[in-house]
């Protein structure tokens, strides 16, 4: 079945073009006027990608790019009357995967949603032996990036869930605090190798049955963590 894109804008006639122009490129898409229908769309449809615009009644498109985050890995591109760089680092620090500034060409936007699907299907395609985890009561949904407990999905901070994939992808595997935060964050963290235990510390928080005996990851004393799944 054709991706479906829940397409959130204010603006009527710009949201009848988003529409349009999606719906000629193939895609199933769903439309809302504000920030409360877009949570409410979300939630009802399940949309595979969602583009966001910034300056919205009722919730602005921070509240929505923030909370969505907190409950899904779902592609967000944000779209935006303003070109700081303010707005920007705020909006790729809550979690949208990209960012377009209006006025911008509807050819770029398709071409960068194709480009994020292509991008998220090669993750799946190229890094998941399953798209699904079990991880005994809790699965995590790799491709979906998100943690579900009896079908239920658990709010997982995203950095939490990017290292918890991480580990999962190489089990096994023994990384130090350094090589989690290059691969997990990307950047030089000056050090704050304590981001790393703190996030540990979250997902055994979420995934462990007894996180002073944790089952999935465990502790490598004087060097890291490793992921294991038991035997
Ligand atoms: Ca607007």
């Amino acid at each position: 079945m054709a991706r479906l894109i829940l397409v959130v804008e204010d603006e009527p006639n710009l949201r009848e073009a988003l529409v349009d122009s999606l719906v000629a490129d193939g895609f199933r898409v769903v439309a809302a006027a504000d920030g409360r229908e877009a949570l409410a769309r979300f939630r009802a449809d399940g949309p595979d990608l969602i583009l966001l615009d910034l300056m919205l009644p009722e919730l602005s498109g921070i509240e929505v790019c923030r909370i969505i985050r907190a409950e899904s890995g779902v592609p967000i591109v944000m779209l935006t009357a303003k070109d700081s760089e303010l707005d920007k680092v705020v909006g790729l620090e809550l979690g949208a995967d990209d960012y377009v500034t209006k006025p911008f060409s509807l050819r770029e936007l398709s071409a960068r949603i194709r480009a994020l699907f292509r991008r998220s299907d090669q993750a799946v395609a190229v890094e998941l032996p399953q798209a699904v985890v079990d991880l005994g009561p809790i699965q995590a949904d790799l491709g979906g990036r998100r943690l579900l407990r009896d079908g239920e999905v658990v709010p997982i901070k995203p950095k939490a869930f990017e290292l918890l994939a991480f580990l999962i992808r190489h089990p096994g595997q023994v990384f130090t605090r350094d090589q989690l935060l290059e691969q997990v964050w990307g950047y030089d963290y000056g050090g704050e190798t304590r981001t790393v235990d703190v996030h540990v510390h979250w997902l055994r928080g979420l995934i462990e049955t007894d996180s002073g005996h944790p089952a999935f990851i465990h502790t490598v004393r004087g060097v890291g963590y490793v992921f294991r799944r038991p035997t």
